[in-house]
């Protein structure tokens, strides 16, 4: 299935993330508990990982 108004019919279903309380992306795993996005949940500290920057002024 490509994506656009074919697979719309697909979204709404089981709700796995909601709103993060720190970040405010719609990250945090409602059953795991944490949010995928900085972390909240799982870690005190933001998540952030080296790789996670974009290209941009490389050397
Ligand atoms: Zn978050």
């Amino acid at each position: 299935m490509s994506k656009g108004t074919a697979s719309m019919g697909k979204r709404g279903r089981k709700i796995v993330h909601i709103k993060c309380r720190r970040c405010g992306k719609v990250s945090f795993h409602r059953r795991k508990g944490y949010c995928a996005s900085c972390g909240f949940g799982r870690s005190k500290r933001l998540r952030s990982y080296s790789w996670v920057r974009k290209k941009k002024s490389r050397n």
